[in-house]
């Protein structure tokens, strides 16, 4: 065991215990929450964990910030959840989700006046007005195919073949779309092949985040944006720039927001391949809480391997739940 924990860096996935609990929050300045699994699921709070996030900000004094690859909702749509779930108010600028995260890239990347062709829905459309950015493409498709095709009676994939392309797109974003269709893949392909031979990369090709399945309640599971992503990589024979965890870029965000010192931030996560390996990749100390995805099962395989990249998902400590915290944080 200790041949493994030396392996894996030093980190071990200790049980936070209470006394452990006091000397790893008393170091830092920042706690980064991932939310569904950590703070709650679906719409049901964790048992305790309001209470825990209220004595870390008003007692302990930590800086709060929420960090979610969900494309599917606004940093406004996130505040209004941690209130109505008896969490602390949050301000906008503390949730750093990867739709706002996603926007925020496309503002500085794409050159004044250009515009960004998206598969997405609501949350990502009102991120990118929000951010400046101009964008079509979310939607139902017919809608987009009625206002971009001549021919709106077209098949989807004749649309998507044969709608014009709009000359100010430089990027292709992909999120969360319940609209998916083999009619917008065709439209984004388009775009990403806009350049031509001469210019390839004229056309940015984005993802809000990897995930390629979110688990329900008993076992099944729904497929997440991640396969929207490999699809429209495998059409265009590109790699997407990632926004969401386990991509740096996330918390990239969080330090240009609020300063933060890798060294003095904690990242608390249910998922070991997002918010784990974010949190390891970018010098934070890491927990994990069994209340969600990943298992201790998992982590005992990562800390028994020999290889490099497993052993990056290994968390400093685990809880149970984040209302473990709750003994350190009394008076
Ligand atoms: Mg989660």
């Amino acid at each position: 065991m200790m041949a493994a924990a030396a392996a894996a860096g030093g980190k071990r996935c200790r049980r936070l215990d209470p006394a452990l609990s006091r000397s790893v929050l008393g170091g830092a300045e920042a706690v980064l929450f991932d939310c569904d699994g950590v703070l709650w699921r679906g719409e049901a709070a964790v048992p305790g964990a309001a209470e825990a996030l209220s004595r870390l900000e008003a007692r302990a004094g930590k800086r709060l910030c929420y960090v979610t690859n969900n494309s599917s909702r606004t940093r406004q749509a996130y505040t209004e959840k941690l209130g109505r779930l008896g969490f602390p108010p949050a301000a906008a600028r503390q949730v750093f989700g990867s739709a706002y995260c996603a926007a925020r890239y496309l503002r500085q990347a794409l050159p004044p006046g250009a515009a960004a062709y998206v598969l997405g829905g609501a949350a990502l459309s009102a991120e990118l007005r929000q951010a400046g950015v101009p964008h079509l493409g979310t939607g139902p498709p017919a809608a987009s195919a009625a206002a971009a095709c001549p021919e709106p009676l077209l098949a989807p994939a004749a649309w998507g073949a044969r709608a014009p392309l709009d000359p100010d797109v430089r990027a292709v974003l992909v999120g969360y779309d319940e609209h998916f269709s083999y009619g917008k893949l065709c439209l984004a392909l388009r775009y990403l092949l806009s350049g031509g031979d001469r210019d390839p990369d004229r056309c940015l090709l984005v993802g809000t985040n990897r995930d390629h399945r979110l688990p329900l309640e008993g076992g099944s599971a729904v497929p997440g944006t991640g396969c929207l992503v490999k699809a429209v990589e495998t059409a265009a024979e590109r790699e997407a720039f990632i926004i969401g965890k386990p991509s740096r870029y996330m918390f990239d965000c969080v330090v240009s927001e609020f300063d933060i010192d890798p060294a003095r931030a904690i990242m608390v996560g249910d998922r070991l391949d997002t918010d784990i390996l974010m949190g390891n990749t970018c010098g934070l100390t890491t927990i994990l809480t069994l209340t969600g995805v990943s298992t201790l099962e998992e982590v005992k395989g990562h800390l028994e391997s020999d290889c490099p990249a497993r052993r990056n998902l290994v968390p400093d400590y685990y809880v149970d739940s984040i209302a473990d915290l709750l003994p350190a944080l009394e008076d």
